[in-house]
């Protein structure tokens, strides 16, 4: 019995997307991840086109809801060439405004037991403390995985489909050819803590992610609950050395440098508790791939690449790709469309939207300009037809104005705002056009490509 449909590779938010949409369609599917959840990982700020968009297509909004993490109604940023803090709003965006303008802090172990758990609710066969240690192949394709299971056999399963979703760490990637190629624009370490009792900006801002820039790069200061606030200084990665010697003096002499963090830490002491207790390090992350697939194997999330966390978009990033590749999956085992069509698509609207992230962010660093700026350079990558400011926030919430032009970005954002409404309002939402000419639509229910009736 270890023949499946689909075998997924790790359980964080891109393992458990594609594993519960392929699930939910009725295919056999295996998810190994090598940890116990819940287990620590970084990356806690999310978009509302993750929680309005893929979380709802999973069915898991309410259960979200009810989690009663952090509302994030969007970001304070003392960013650029303005002296003072400046907030955007989601609520600014039309696209957004009302039931969707807001996402979540979320503690990560909590937030993404939650997802494997509905991966598993959906009939996926979920195992824990199961490594994998490498691909097989047969007739040119990939098919199976080899793996040590929880009490240390090694084992193989074969499966139509292998989903590399291991994250950043991954020993699979490679398996699809090609290679990681590291930003050159993004070469950064970050250096991250855990604060109790530190300052809240005033309502209705309390719940937004504060970004600032200072003098060795910037700071994220993220409220996780009423009293726990995540905070992480991203430097260069050229001072690494500094951070090498004692991490711990470094992150204070860091604080001490950054006025507003220091003031909202002023009342604030570390955590003490497991798993906020310790001081982490993360460099080498921003990175893309200059393949995203082959004949029987996909990679989604940050196995396939992830670009510079001040915009929030790696758990995007991830679930989105993870629904891009779920609709490949289910539509090639249907046999509605063939793998190859099903994957060109997957990887093209990947990439814009990857693209999308990286090529604002690179204009974002550029801190000798203002906010105005920064909302001017959105609009003129998203073609947005509202204002500079709307353009921005659609942009960093992940959906769009519903520009449905062919023009590059505008398309990507297009689908966010698409998922988004399909979120809401499932069928009723209706066909997208299609993305690319003669490319693929998504069904009705999301969840499968369908070629466009031309
Ligand atoms: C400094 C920093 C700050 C960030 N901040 C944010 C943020 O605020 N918001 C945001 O959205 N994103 C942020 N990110 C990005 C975010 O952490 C990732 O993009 C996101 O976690 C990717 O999800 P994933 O499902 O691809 O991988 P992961 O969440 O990394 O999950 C991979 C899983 O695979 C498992 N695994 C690994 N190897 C194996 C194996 N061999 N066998 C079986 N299982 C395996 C792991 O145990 C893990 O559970 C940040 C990243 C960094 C570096």
């Amino acid at each position: 019995m270890n023949n499946y449909d689909v075998i997924v590779v790790g359980g964080g938010p891109g393992g458990s997307t594609v594993a519960g949409l392929t699930a939910a369609d009725g295919h056999r599917v295996l998810l190994l991840d090598k940890e116990t959840f819940p287990r620590y990982q970084i990356g806690e700020s999310l978009l509302p086109a993750t929680i309005h968009g893929v979380c709802a297509m999973l069915g898991l909004r309410e259960e979200i809801e009810r989690a009663g993490f952090v509302r994030k109604r969007g970001g304070t940023c003392k960013w650029g060439a303005n002296p003072e803090p400046w907030t955007f709003s989601f609520a600014t965006s039309e696209r957004m405004a009302g039931p969707t303008s807001y996402a979540y802090q979320v503690e990560r172990s909590r937030f993404d037991t939650l997802l494997l758990d509905n991966a598993r609710r959906l009939g996926a066969d979920v195992r824990q403390g199961h490594r994998a240690l490498g691909t097989v192949r047969a007739a040119g394709r990939i098919s199976g995985v080899r793996y040590a299971d929880d009490a240390g056999h090694e084992r193989l399963a074969t499966a139509r489909f292998v989903v590399d979703a291991s994250g950043h760490g991954s020993r699979l990637h490679r398996d699809v050819g090609g290679r990681r190629e590291y930003s050159p624009h993004f070469r950064n370490l970050a250096l991250f803590g855990y604060f109790l009792d530190g300052h809240r900006m005033p309502a209705p801002n309390a719940g937004n992610i504060l970004c600032v820039a200072f003098s060795q790069g910037w700071f994220w200061y993220i409220p996780l609950s009423a009293t726990l606030s995540s905070v992480g200084a991203v430097i260069k990665a050229d001072a690494a050395a500094r951070v090498r010697g004692d991490p711990d003096a470094a992150f204070t002499d860091l604080i001490g440098e950054c006025p507003l963090i220091k003031d909202f830490l002023r009342d604030a002491r570390r955590a003490t508790d497991p798993p906020y207790d310790r001081l982490r390090v993360r460099k080498d992350y921003s990175y893309d791939r200059t393949v995203l697939w082959c004949p029987g194997m996909i990679l989604v999330g940050d196995a396939a690449c992830f670009i510079d966390p001040v915009f929030s978009s790696g758990v995007h990033l991830a679930t989105y790709s993870a629904l891009l590749a779920a609709r490949s999956i289910n539509s090639t085992l249907a046999g509605l469309v063939d793998e190859h069509r099903c994957l060109t698509e997957f990887e093209a609207r990947y990439r814009r939207e990857f693209t999308l992230f990286r090529d604002f962010l690179i204009a974002f660093y550029q801190l000798h300009h203002d906010e105005r700026s920064y909302f001017g350079h959105a609009h003129q990558l998203t073609h947005h037809t509202g204002t500079d400011r709307e353009a921005f926030v659609d942009l960093v919430g992940g959906v769009s104005a519903g520009d449905f032009s062919r023009h590059l970005l505008g398309d990507v954002l297009a689908e966010g705002a698409q998922l988004q409404l399909r979120g809401l309002l499932g069928d009723a939402a209706g066909d997208e056009p299609p993305m690319f000419p003669g490319g693929l639509i998504a069904s009705p229910d999301g969840r499968r490509w369908l070629m466009p009736d031309v």
